[in-house]
C-alpha cells in the first residue's frame, strides 16, 4: 500500500510538484506545473496549483493527500499557477461535502471572469484576499505577502517561516527596487522564466537573479519556475556557474524535488 502524508506526518518540507515557468514549458510539460506543496508541523498548505497539480500529488511518493489540505494559496491568476486551483479545493474539501481549508488569493481571482469558479466558493472555510505585506495564518503556517509586484495581473510573493528557517518564494515579477527589502530571508526560491533580459516582458531573467542573490545572499538560493530559454541553457549548469561566481549556494529546482527543516 502507498504511504500517504497525512496529519500525523509532523515533519516540516516542502516539495516541488512543478518547476514549469510560463506558457511554453507549461503546454508542452517540459517539465511539471502542478505547484509547491508544504507541510508545516501538520499543516498542509499547496501553493499555486497550475495544470497537472493533482496529477503531481497522487503520482508522488509519499502520496500527498489533497483531502489533508489546510489551505491553498494562489499568488496571481495565470494559469500555470492556477489552472488545476477548483480542482485542488474540490479535492481538499472531499468534493464540497467537507467545508474545511482556506483559500487565500488575489482579488483578481474571483472578480470579473475569475479563475476560482463561483460554485466552489462555498466549500472551503474562508476564501481571504491577499493584499500587500500582510500576514496570513492557517494552522501552523503563517506567511506574509510581499509588496505588489510588477507583472501583468495581481501578483505577490511570498515569506515564511519552516522550521527554524525563513523562506521567501519570489514569485512572477519584472525587476524593480523594493525586491531586496523583502526578500532577505534563509532560503530564496527565485521564479526565473529567461535566460537573456527582455525588458518588455514581466519576468525576471537569469541575471536580475544573479543580482537578488548577490544583494541578498541567501544560505540557499533555489531557481525554478523555468521559460524554454532557461531549460535549453541548462539551468542546473547555471546554478553551478553562479554558485562559483557567487560564492553561494545557488541550486537548480527539479520536479519532485523536496526540501525538509
Ligand atoms: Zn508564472
Ligand atoms: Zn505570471
Amino acid at each position: 500500500m502507498v504511504r500517504r502524508v497525512t496529519k500525523e506526518d509532523s515533519g516540516t518540507f516542502l516539495k516541488f510538484l512543478g518547476t514549469a515557468g510560463a506558457r511554453f514549458v507549461m503546454i508542452k510539460q517540459l517539465r511539471a506545473s502542478g505547484g509547491i506543496w508544504i507541510s508545516c508541523a501538520g499543516t498542509n498548505v499547496l501553493i499555486d496549483p497550475g495544470p497537472g497539480s493533482i496529477v503531481r500529488c497522487n503520482a508522488s511518493r509519499p502520496k500527498l493527500d489533497p483531502s489533508q489540505l489546510d489551505a491553498i494559496v494562489l499568488t496571481h491568476r495565470h494559469l500555470d499557477h492556477c489552472g488545476d486551483i477548483n480542482v485542488m479545493i474540490e479535492a481538499m474539501t472531499e468534493g464540497g461535502f467537507r467545508k474545511r481549508g482556506a483559500v487565500f488569493c488575489p482579488q483578481d481571482a474571483l472578480g470579473d471572469d475569475p479563475v476560482i469558479l463561483r460554485y466552489v466558493r462555498t466549500f472551503p472555510e474562508k476564501i481571504e484576499l491577499l493584499r500587500p505585506e500582510q500576514t496570513y495564518e492557517a494552522g501552523n503556517f503563517i506567511f506574509r505577502t510581499s509588496p505588489l509586484h510588477m507583472h501583468n495581473v495581481e501578483t505577490y510573493g511570498l515569506k515564511f517561516r519552516l522550521g527554524n528557517q525563513t523562506v521567501g518564494l519570489l514569485s512572477d515579477t519584472r525587476y524593480f527596487k523594493g525586491l531586496e527589502a523583502f526578500y532577505k530571508t534563509d532560503v530564496l526560491i527565485i521564479g526565473v522564466v529567461f535566460f537573456k533580459p527582455r525588458p518588455e516582458i514581466d519576468h525576471l531573467s537569469l541575471d536580475d537573479a544573479k543580482g537578488l542573490i548577490s544583494a541578498l545572499k541567501p544560505q540557499k538560493a533555489i531557481l525554478s519556475h523555468f521559460g524554454m530559454s532557461m531549460l535549453s541553457a541548462r539551468p542546473s549548469v547555471l546554478a553551478q556557474q553562479l554558485s562559483r561566481e557567487l560564492r553561494a549556494e545557488v541550486v537548480c529546482a527539479y520536479d519532485g524535488m523536496m526540501l525538509t527543516f
